[in-house]
């Protein structure tokens, strides 16, 4: 059966990006190359080793200590930080069925969104690693917002929303404050739904505020829980799952 709804918000790490193709030592040589400093390349790769250590995995490192790589890892060095994200982006790639499934959202007229947890502030457009994706991987037009914890940007105008600064997905907070900025546009809570891998993020804090809930497994099966509606192992599901309210 088919689940109606007006608005979707995607998640982006592990969810719409793949990090599957993502091999840190050959992003970090890459930057240290192209800085000039081949001499650093063995005692970086160290140090990101340490940082995995310290917090458990490579996704957790880089989606949650991103700031940390850069002072840590790249000594601070500005240049590097460009670097990094730019080299970063030639290693990542799509959910598989990601562009199709988007297209399929837009035509029918279904609003959509990234709800991501970015630790990076918002700056210009196109410098974190969310909007850089997007762009790189020419999935901008399907985009109205970003939502995350730095802020709400609007993808028509480029303005950035600061009411949304210090909420986030874990703590539910920045879901009341879109359930919030949605009412304002007309749109239920009940007419939404929050694709994404992780529970204690997408599935079940959303849940909680009466967003429908589709957990996607195509990257990692991060286990069964009441509060997801559904599972999907491939976004060509969406196609199949999502109609427009009307
Ligand atoms: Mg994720």
């Amino acid at each position: 059966m088919a689940l109606e709804v007006k608005w979707v918000g995607f998640d982006f790490g592990q969810c719409m990006m793949n990090p599957t193709g993502l091999r840190n030592h050959l992003v970090i040589a890459d930057v240290s190359k192209e800085l000039g400093q081949p001499e650093l390349i063995e005692e970086r790769i160290q140090k990101y080793r340490i940082m995995k250590e310290k917090y458990g995995t490579y996704s957790a490192v880089k989606e949650g200590h991103r700031d940390e790589i850069m002072e840590y890892v790249f000594d601070g060095d500005e240049e590097a930080k460009e670097l990094f994200s730019a080299k970063e982006q030639e290693h990542l790639s799509m959910g598989p069925g990601l562009p199709e499934a988007l297209a399929y959202l837009q035509d029918t007229g279904i609003h959509i969104a990234v709800v991501a947890e970015l630790k990076k502030t918002l700056g210009a457009m196109n410098k974190d690693i969310v909007t850089r994706f997007l762009e790189k991987k020419g999935l901008t037009h399907y985009f109205e917002e970003l939502v995350s914890p730095q802020g709400r940007v609007d993808f028509k105008d480029g303005s950035i929303n600061l009411a949304y600064k210090g909420k986030t997905k874990e703590a539910g907070t920045i879901y009341d404050e879109l359930c919030g900025d949605l009412a304002k546009r007309g749109i239920k809570p009940e007419e939404c739904a929050m694709v994404g891998d992780k529970l204690g993020t997408d599935i079940i804090p959303a849940k909680k505020r009466g967003i429908n809930t589709v957990q996607y497994t195509g990257y990692i099966d991060m286990g069964v829980v009441e509060e997801a509606d559904y599972r999907i192992e491939s976004f060509l599901e969406l196609k199949d799952l999502l109609r427009k309210k009307v």
